[in-house]
């Protein structure tokens, strides 16, 4: 811990740290200490960790990128902390990492780039002149620049595969429901899922296998499924492994430096024995109007809870209540927030909701059959994770060219599937490509062995 703490010092130009805290991080490492002297040490004892600033902890202040949260103290930890620390109270002693300190990421994990963080941009260690993608930007760039063996992310339609692919680093989104949302600062419920990022598919297992389980009784979403060790199966043989290699993901959007790692990968894998086989998920380009449909929805009501009564930040000067709430909002959330809310509160209204808000639903549930289709014939995915290697910071001018580059990532979300991101090579400006394996709810044991005879 001390090591990576004069790491996290010495390189404040990456921007990916929000808050550390050295004396909660040194008696953690002590009690760690103290657990292995005693033999009652948890999976990980004293392996250090950082969290993105979406989970709540009680040590440490939690902003999830935004001036709205400014100031907040959390009273408790979230489940995925908990599991990852000392444990859940009352649940026996968890893997037992050691919190470096919070990381930066988009507004309320809205973003593509890192750059909708209220507190500062986070560079891309590889180019200090590209962006570490986002939303998860902080956590990507923490563990690529070796300030943290690894870190926690959230990934709602990307955020944990992509900046994972744009830092050269590996990252998993296991199924809907495998990690406890509780305590997680809430985007789009249906969709939000924790992961880890790591350098190895060994490291995000070992990780994956500490923050996964049933907690039902603190998120309703949770699935009922038993935690498992992911690490068991990441030396199977690949010989007859069916890739499904979906067409629309290699069509005119992707640049040719990307398409260019990628194929080589899928070649790696047919030396080990896999075969590749042709698929189509014919919605894909739908993902994107869907999800920036569903996903701004229940933005909007998840962040009506902010109205500078009970959490952060509140306006100086009101004049009535109506008016408090008007000036925090106003002054607290950034331009993407407010952007999404507006779309959310839009197709959510009377005589829209049939049109745009029930139309989604109803294709996300065609792109989560179109998956089911496909894997009738392949085991696992594979495909890019982003059209394009991490561009310039300050280069996407617009929203939308963000939400376009987002094409890749979403699918999977919007079917509650599990997908990872790991590096398979450079591209353009010598910026790492990641490939994306997807693959049918709960086989991330599955993901973790394909990506691990990669590396
Ligand atoms: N880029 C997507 C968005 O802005 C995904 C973000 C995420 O997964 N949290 O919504």
């Amino acid at each position: 811990a001390t090591h990576f703490l004069s790491r996290v010092r010495m390189h404040p130009e990456v921007g990916a740290f929000l808050d550390i805290q050295e004396a909660v991080t040194l008696a953690q490492a002590q009690a760690a200490d103290d657990r292995l002297a005693a033999g009652v040490a948890g999976a990980l004892e004293g392996v250090p960790v950082a969290h993105k600033d979406i989970f709540v902890t009680r040590d440490f202040a939690t902003t999830a990128g935004s001036k709205m949260l400014k100031g907040y103290q959390s009273p408790f930890d979230a489940t995925v902390v908990s599991r990852l620390g000392t444990g859940v109270p009352g649940q026996g002693h968890g893997a037992g990492m050691v919190t470096l300190g919070k990381l930066n990421c988009d507004e309320f994990a809205m973003g593509s780039a890192n750059e909708n963080s209220a507190y500062g941009v986070v560079k891309n260690p590889w180019d200090a002149t590209c962006v570490p993608g986002g939303s998860s930007g902080g956590s990507a760039a923490a563990v690529a620049a070796r300030l943290t063996p690894a870190a926690t992310g959230t990934d709602t339609g990307g955020s944990i595969r992509q900046p994972a692919s744009f830092c050269g680093i590996t990252g998993i989104k296991p199924t809907y429901g495998r990690a406890s949302r509780y305590g997680m600062v809430a985007f789009a419920s249906s969709l939000d899922q924790a992961g880890p990022l790591a350098r190895t598919a060994e490291d995000c297992a070992l990780l994956l296998s500490a923050m996964c389980g049933p907690d039902a009784d603190r998120d309703s979403t949770s699935l009922d499924a038993p935690s498992e060790d992911f690490t068991r199966s990441l030396n199977n043989d690949l010989a007859g492994l069916r890739i499904g290699v979906p067409a629309e993901f290699f069509g005119d959007g992707l640049a040719p430096d990307v398409r260019a790692a990628v194929d080589a990968a899928l070649k790696e894998y047919e030396k080990l024995g896999a075969n590749l086989v042709p698929i189509s998920l014919p919605r894909t380009e739908l993902s994107i109007p869907v999800y920036y449909i569903i996903a701004p929805a229940e933005a909007s009501s998840n962040l009506s809870r902010f109205d500078g009564v009970k959490f952060g930040f509140r306006a100086d000067k009101f004049t009535d209540l109506n008016d408090m709430y008007l000036q925090t909002r106003a002054q607290g959330f950034g331009d993407e927030v407010k952007r999404r809310i507006m779309i959310g509160t839009y197709v959510l209204s009377h005589g829209y909701y049939d049109a745009y808000y029930l139309q989604a639903q109803k294709i996300r549930r065609m792109i989560a059959d179109d998956f089911q289709q496909a894997f009738k014939v392949c085991d696992v995915i594979a495909g890019p994770v982003a059209p394009t290697v991490a561009w310039k910071l300050g280069g996407h001018s617009d929203p939308l060219t963000d939400y376009l580059a987002d094409i890749f990532t979403l699918p999977a979300s919007l079917a509650g599937l599990p997908g990872m991101s790991l590096p398979v090579g450079f591209g353009a400006g010598n910026m790492p490509v990641g490939m994306q394996l997807i693959g049918n709810y709960l086989t991330e044991s599955r993901l973790l062995n394909v990506a691990h005879r990669f590396q």
